[in-house]
């Protein structure tokens, strides 16, 4: 499986076309959704069927409250990230600088 797999796998068409199953996690609080294809449709018809998937999270609305960020995955025999190594670099990158600054008014 190459680069070009995954540059493509997470397009919203290819998934409806592919019947390609996702799914996100959340970090923070370990909570998992599996999408059905309604949901992926229903997604599609918001933001287009050429919209990827791949390298984007959002916030977690899995659990009430939680903070983290959920982030794709989709089926290929098992679950694998919908993200390259790079971009999960530059994720722990930004939780690591926010865990290390004081709040604005601290000063
Ligand atoms: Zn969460």
């Amino acid at each position: 499986m190459g680069y070009a797999f995954i540059d493509t796998v997470g397009i919203l068409g290819n998934i409806l076309s592919t019947g390609r199953e996702i799914q996100v996690e959340c970090a923070e609080c370990k909570g998992l959704h599996r999408f059905t294809a309604a949901e992926i449709a229903g997604l599609a018809e918001k933001v287009g069927r050429e919209f990827n998937l791949l390298n984007r999270r959002c916030r977690c609305r899995l659990t009430p409250g939680c903070t983290g960020w959920n982030r794709f995955f989709f089926r290929s025999g098992v679950y694998r990230p919908l993200f390259t190594p790079e971009q999960s670099g530059r994720w722990s990158d930004e939780a690591r600088a926010a865990r290390m600054s004081l709040p604005p008014t601290t000063l």
